[in-house]
């Protein structure tokens, strides 16, 4: 038999993480002959839920065994509450755990449920709804929203490489050597992406939680990656694993809606920039003010040279607010037509040359060196804009977001047209 299998919400502030929880399954699964086909799948869904720990992950498998389904669905629950119990203490946090099983088939209503978990808010209400008209098997709280959302995800996008760290060397600094990233990360450009930021030289693998993880390299094949394992100095790894994954595809913006913490994307027309203390901007011109955070940095640069009239189109999250009722946080703009920026000059002097002061409306200029009083009109001078057309987007970009360099080999598909 061949069944599909979704977890999500395995993790705490203070320890574990869903993919290492699917790193350890996958070891029992081997003792018990319940064979892992193909990659297993890191799905990032909707970056903009309040709830979620880190980066919203949620994994899904597919396996072959002789085991029944719901057999299957045992072994992997209480796999789950002992790994909640022994290293996220998930519990203690308020996370909800969640297992979902069913017989591995492709399924609209499925995919669906992906989309509206990867742009939207999803009620645990609606996932069952959606378990009992597919046949799917579920265990747990609210990760079971995860982990069907990504049991839905077609794959082939991009790959993760994440390595994890002994148990003892848990409670100390990661030990990644940054000169042994950036030379791979170069070597295999443009086959990786998102692992260095040259600008400030840092390196964007390590993670920073309380997490088991080590690093976690992204890039398009796999190969690629497995010979960071090689190449990359770091602390003693005690496994790593591969993963297919969503990251970098823009699926988070395959649609659009004002719904509190869905993702945004329209067109808006600037009509006031305001830089508020503190350096974040607001752009008015849509129904809601659109907010450009400091911390996006070159995105924020930009918008600060935008004149109204100017056209953008406008990538980010719906937000509540106090003040507007809803404000849109911009993750990407791409600026799509740029106003002349025109001002008007006295006109040079016919007799000299030189500069002129007007004399009044409508009555003349005077110039300021022979003194020669003329009449004229004011001349039209366009001052250079310092923006382009273009994309803008933070150099410090979430999983989903696509790369401004980075080719998928979804890019050519008709579903993200
Ligand atoms: P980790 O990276 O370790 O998995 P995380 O940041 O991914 O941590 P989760 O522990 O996965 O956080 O928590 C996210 C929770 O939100 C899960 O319970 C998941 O089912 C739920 N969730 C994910 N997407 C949505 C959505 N679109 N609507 C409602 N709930 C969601």
């Amino acid at each position: 038999m061949r069944y599909i299998i979704g977890v999500d919400d395995h993790d705490s502030p203070v320890g574990g993480c869903t993919t290492h929880f699917s790193w350890l399954l996958f070891r029992e699964f081997e003792k018990i002959q319940v064979k892992l086909e193909g990659y297993p799948r890191l799905t990032r869904l909707n970056p903009n839920i309040p709830w979620k720990t880190r980066g919203n992950a949620s994994i899904s498998f597919v396996v072959e065994t002789e085991r029944d389904m719901d057999e299957l669905l045992d072994i992997v629950w209480n796999l789950s509450l002992d790994y909640i119990e022994n290293i996220s203490k998930g519990y203690n946090y308020k996370r909800s755990p969640g297992v979902a099983i069913m017989n591995f088939r492709h399924d609209p209503l499925l995919e669906h449920i992906y989309w509206k978990a990867v742009t939207d808010v999803v009620t645990r209400e609606y996932a069952v709804k959606i378990s009992e008209k597919l046949g799917i098997k579920t265990k747990g709280g609210r990760g079971i929203i995860g982990a069907i959302a990504s049991m839905g995800f077609k794959t082939g996008i991009t790959y993760e490489l994440l390595t994890y760290r002994r148990r003892e060397n848990w409670n100390s600094p990661r030990r990644v050597d940054f000169n042994t990233v950036m030379n791979y990360d170069l070597a295999f450009f443009p086959y990786v992406y998102a692992n260095v930021d040259y600008v400030s030289k840092e390196q964007l693998i390590v993670s920073h939680g309380n997490d088991p993880v080590l690093y976690g390299l992204r890039g398009l094949k796999p190969s690629v990656l497995l010979e960071g394992l090689k190449l990359i100095r770091s602390e003693d790894v005690e496994g790593y694993q591969l993963f297919e994954t969503n990251q970098g595809s823009d699926h988070h913006f395959k649609t659009s809606s004002l719904k509190p913490y869905s993702s945004f994307v329209g067109d808006v027309t600037i009509k006031k920039v305001n830089v508020m203390r503190g350096g974040d901007c607001m752009l008015f011109g849509y129904k809601f003010p659109v907010i450009v955070y400091k911390e996006t940095g070159e995105l924020n640069q930009a918008v600060r040279y935008l004149l109204p009239g100017d056209a953008i189109k406008v990538y980010g999250a719906a937000k509540p607010s106090a003040e507007y009722g809803l404000v849109i946080e911009a993750e990407r703009i791409d600026i799509t037509e740029l106003k002349p920026d025109q001002m008007y000059i006295n006109p040079r002097c016919p007799l000299c040359g030189g500069s002129s002061e007007s004399l009044g409306r409508n009555k003349g200029f005077r110039c300021r060196k022979c003194r020669n009083k003329f009449k004229g009109n004011k001349i039209i001078q366009e001052r250079p804009r310092s923006v382009t057309i273009g994309v803008y987007q933070t150099r410090k970009y979430r999983h989903l977001t696509k790369p401004i360099f980075l080719e998928t080999i979804y890019d050519s598909k008709e579903d993200l047209k």
